[in-house]
């Protein structure tokens, strides 16, 4: 079994012999940079290529590395990807330790056990395990219903894919989703591809599942993410509830998820704009889905497919009381950061000057390379620019399902602003 790293601890002092499950080859170890080595010991979960000073062989992918710091003393052990500027992830850090099965079965426990009784029968949707945070470097667990959704970032699980199926246990259906980067390596290494699943009958159409007792659809196999956005749970149902008699505004709508939320808090019209036919239609079978709700069934819903820069600097139309504005990430590389901020001040101006007066603005940023005080201030300084009047209701972070265990993982910020006027 992969999963099962022995550590053997040698008896000479100082001197320690790291076996690495079944690799007949010294185990690879890594000398890192101080700076890295103190990232490590404050929890940090990754180790980048230029961190690395010195190691005993070339890596590969997948295979457990074995850090160690300036005093030659175990500093931690963790993923290696040979291909990622991010060449090693870590599992475990701290007191030198058997990564066996047992500890695997804890980890995957322990992020279980995070989420129990955070969700009752009206939520079949969420996370099960968020990455780094719970624990698992680059990857992602989501359950939809009885569907689960294994996403992955990094090549370095790709050799244990069998060892984690069997360590979920579950006979449910399960579906590999792979990011865009590893998706050749899986191919060709592997002979997977994203989509495909790995165990279970084959999916007849996308999953549906209930959130707050809202149905919706999920397509798991081609879907972004892993067919839903989970992270928005939160934000959807505060949606819902500032929503009644108002008339809705949804932009980068995706599959509907907040419009769907909105007309079931009642609201009285629901456009949603994105510039992915795919999306729109999902977003209108959303609706259907839920159309035994009569609030739903009796809100009227227009769906825009376009360009939101474009349309927001076009339209005339401007009487909405609830606009949620929710764009993908603007800057994937800390080097567009600088047209992220553009980007968002061109959003936020465009649509506050769709609103009516006591109208209200939901606006999130998912973008982990501009921070929530840098995405707030943007926020505030938009809503100065109206001259009108206005009020933040609140701020809010991440789900508990998702949680985020360093500032990397700590996209998603949201701020609610009231214009009074
Ligand atoms: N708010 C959604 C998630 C949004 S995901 C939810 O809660 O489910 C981002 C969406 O923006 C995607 O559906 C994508 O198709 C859309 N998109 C990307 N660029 C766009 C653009 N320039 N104009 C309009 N939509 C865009």
């Amino acid at each position: 079994m992969v999963f099962t790293f022995s550590i053997a601890l040698g008896s000479g002092l100082g001197y320690m012999e790291f076996v690495a499950g079944r690799l007949n080859r010294p185990s690879l170890r890594l000398r890192v940079t101080a700076a890295a080595e103190n990232r490590v010991r404050g929890g940090h979960p990754w180790v980048f290529a230029q961190s690395v000073r010195e190691q005993n062989r070339a890596g590969k992918t997948g295979e457990l590395a074995i850090l160690f710091d300036r005093k030659d003393r175990f500093l931690a052990a963790g993923l290696y990807d040979a291909q990622s500027p991010i060449r090693v992830r870590v599992l475990h850090a701290g007191k030198a330790r058997a990564l066996d099965t047992a500890w695997w079965r804890q980890r995957a426990e322990e992020a279980l056990a995070r989420r129990e009784g955070m969700f009752d029968g009206t939520t079949t949707g969420y996370r099960c395990i968020n990455g780094e945070s719970d624990g698992w470097p680059g990857l992602a667990l989501d359950r939809y219903g009885g569907t689960l959704v294994l996403k992955l970032y990094t090549a370095a699980w790709l050799p244990r894919l069998e060892d984690i199926a069997a360590l979920l246990g579950t006979r449910e259906r399960l579906v590999l989703r792979l990011s865009r980067n590893i998706q050749e390596a899986a191919a060709e290494g592997f002979g997977i591809k994203d989509g495909q699943v790995l165990r279970g009958e084959p999916c007849a159409g996308p999953a549906v599942f209930l959130e707050n007792g809202l149905r919706f659809e999920a397509d798991v196999e081609r879907g972004q993410k892993t067919g839903f956005f989970l992270d928005q749970r939160e934000n959807r149902r505060e949606a819902a509830a500032l929503a009644a008699g108002r008339s809705v505004l949804n932009l980068f709508s995706y599959t509907g998820g907040f419009s769907v939320y909105a007309a079931g808090g009642g609201a009285e019209s629901v456009w949603s704009l994105d510039i992915s036919e795919h999306a729109i239609a999902a977003a209108r079978r959303n609706f259907a889905l839920n159309g035994d709700r009569p609030a739903i069934a009796n809100c009227r819903h227009e769906t825009i497919q376009a360009n939101a820069f474009d349309w927001l600097r076009e339209t005339r139309y401007n009487r909405f009381d609830l606009i949620v504005l929710d764009p993908p990430s603007l800057a994937r590389r800390e080097a567009d950061r600088a047209e992220a901020v553009g980007a968002y001040g061109r959003l936020l101006d465009g649509a506050l000057a769709l609103l009516r007066g006591n109208g209200i603005l939901i606006a999130a940023s998912c973008s982990a390379h501009v921070t929530a005080a840098e995405f707030f201030g943007l926020a505030r300084e938009a809503a100065r620019r109206t001259g009108r009047p206005f009020e933040e209701m609140k701020t809010t972070r991440h789900a508990a399902d998702h949680p985020a265990s360093f500032p990397e993982a700590d996209y998603l910020k949201c701020v609610y602003l009231h214009l009074l006027r």
